[in-house]
């Protein structure tokens, strides 16, 4: 049974309660959520069974990461539970931690997460393979380096070298999610127009078994589709929407993705592997953005939707690409609606398209403007976007941009618990206390690093301003002087009897007596006694006039 199918039934799984756990919530919540289609929890029963692509033993489906302690950002707060908030630092010393499950086959090794927007916002690093670059010793290092700065998610996208020992090695060495494409294996020794239905389904129960947790299916491009793309600036951008586009030409029939929807989902439903539905015709500039091809195949993402659901299989929705930010928030409701609130995974999206090399913080202001409107999880962009295959460093800068991202939307939308830790890292900054201000950023390495680059000692200032011109430190004096908190500027006791008034405050005291009438207990220029400001002046300045 899978995860949605138990939810329909009303059975809390291990997985569930593991999400709850995680999230913050609890495990009804969570069991609704997935219900309802909201949420997913991508978890092959085989990587959760940590068997290595072998058949599976009775460990399957079982959930020992349930009770594991969750630990949220560093510091004094107990309630800091939020595990989004863990920082790179905690991550690292989590994945080196002697009792975490070790071994290429490790049971248990998956702790399963929800992708939903009711819960905290994820993040999808995608490494891989390339013709031209990289070995699978490279990819397992990425995918090390992905876990360590916040990946929620990886997808394996290697189109060369050893595609299935890698991915199995991949499988076998992550704590997270793995997601795949399977069309990238199927055309491995064969051309795109020779691919046959049989090919397709043996490919996907090949990943299915060796435990990939969501597959990109590219089933929404249909063959109407492909006039619209005509006038497009970038054509059809997504490596398998345009493969799937030649085949469809080449063949003159519809998407093979499409027709064998439901062959591939009983395979999928087999594995609990998740659906990704792939978004073949994103736009792969800000001028092809919300156009007719990619609201088009839409609408069928929102038909397959369903479809899979009959199945039981859990399904999110794939989403673009280069969207100018005004268009953001109208392309997150329309795919709510449409596909009836499965969960929007989106790639960026980019806002501008002229900054190649910094394409992880064009795409990074998107994404934050996507996740502030509900998409459930943002695939990262790295430098290298555009113009090469990412590296180790290229890995980390493209996991920080998105987990600022997601970070910054989780506060827009008012994620119980998110804000906590900008909270505590303000007030350690506020008071100066660098330990705890590197301790509590998410990259504090790095940021003890520029620190000390120019002043190797923690003091109440820093290069930036120096001493005198240091507007953190003056404000602290000025609130501790204000406030009266300062130790000097405490009372010996908190209400003690007054030493008495001295001659001269006696004098002061028998002249405000002494100068103002008074009339039924009230001064004379009391308002009840003067009828008009003038006459409470008149009594005012002549303060020793008779009583009346
Ligand atoms: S010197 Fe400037 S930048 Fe540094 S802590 Fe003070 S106010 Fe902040």
């Amino acid at each position: 049974m899978t995860q949605l199918e138990s939810a329909l039934k009303g059975i809390i799984t291990p997985s569930m309660q593991r999400v709850a756990e995680r999230e913050n919530r609890t495990p009804e919540f969570i069991r609704e959520e997935v219900a309802r289609g909201r949420l997913v929890i991508p978890a092959n029963i085989r990587h959760l069974a940590g068997s290595a692509g072998q058949t599976l033993t009775e460990t399957a489906g079982t959930v020992p990461t349930v009770g594991r302690p969750v630990l949220g950002h560093p510091g004094a707060r107990a309630d800091a539970k939020l595990w989004v908030n863990q920082t790179s630092e905690q991550r690292r010393q989590e994945l080196e931690s002697d009792t975490r499950p070790t071994g290429q086959a490790a049971p248990n090794r998956l702790d399963p997460l929800g992708i939903g927007r009711m819960v905290t916002t994820k993040i999808n690093a995608n490494i891989g393979a390339s013709p031209v670059s990289s070995s699978t010793d490279e990819e397992v290092e990425k995918l090390r380096w992905a876990e360590r700065f916040g990946a929620d998610t990886l997808m394996d996208l290697s189109t060369g070298g050893n595609l299935i020992d890698c991915r199995q090695a991949i499988i076998d060495h992550s704590t997270i999610p793995i997601g795949t494409v399977p069309i990238y294996g199927m055309i491995l020794d064969r051309s795109i127009e020779q691919l046959e239905y049989d090919d397709i389904l043996r490919e996907v129960e090949l990943q299915a078994k060796q435990g990939v947790d969501y597959f990109t299916i590219h089933a929404g491009v249909l063959r109407d589709h492909l006039s619209l793309v005509g006038k497009r600036t970038t054509g059809i951008v997504s490596r398998g929407g345009s493969l799937l586009a030649k085949w469809m030409i080449h063949r003159g029939r519809e998407n093979p993705m499409y027709e064998l929807f439901d062959e591939i989902s009983d395979i999928m439903r087999e594995y609990d592997v998740t659906y990704s539905l792939g978004d073949g015709l994103r736009p792969g500039c800000l001028a092809d953005a919300s156009d007719a091809a990619q609201l088009a195949e839409l609408q069928t993402l929102g038909e397959l939707v369903h479809r899979a659901r009959d199945k039981g299989v859990q399904v999110m929705v794939e989403g673009p690409g280069h969207v100018p930010m005004d268009q953001i928030g109208f392309n997150m409701e329309v795919q709510q609606k449409v596909c009836d609130d499965a969960p929007f995974y989106v790639l960026g999206p980019l806002v501008t398209d002229v900054f190649p090399g910094y394409d992880h913080i064009t795409s990074a202001i998107g994404a934050t403007e996507a996740a502030r409107h509900g998409a459930a999880m943002l695939c990262y962009v790295t430098p290298k976007e555009h113009v090469g295959l990412p590296r180790e460093q290229d890995v980390k800068e493209g996991c920080i941009a998105y987990k600022i991202a997601a970070h910054a939307g989780d506060i827009a939308r008012g994620v119980d618990g998110a804000r906590q830790w900008d909270d505590d890292l303000s007030r350690a900054r506020a008071a100066l206390n660098w330990p705890m201000q590197f301790d509590l950023a998410f990259d504090g390495p790095t940021a003890r690093a520029l620190h000390d680059e120019d002043l190797e000692v923690d003091t109440d200032f820093c290069a930036m301003c120096g001493h005198d011109w240091c507007s953190m430190r003056i404000s602290k004096e000025i609130q501790e002087f204000a406030s009266g908190k300062d130790a000097g500027f405490q009372p010996e006791q908190r209400a003690q009897r007054s030493p008495g008034v001295d001659s001269n405050g006696q004098e002061l005291l028998e002249k405000r007596r002494a100068k103002l009438p008074v009339v039924e207990d009230q001064h004379a220029c009391h308002s009840d006694q003067t009828p008009t400001e003038d006459s409470a002046r008149a009594v005012q300045s002549e303060p020793n006039a008779p009583e009346v």
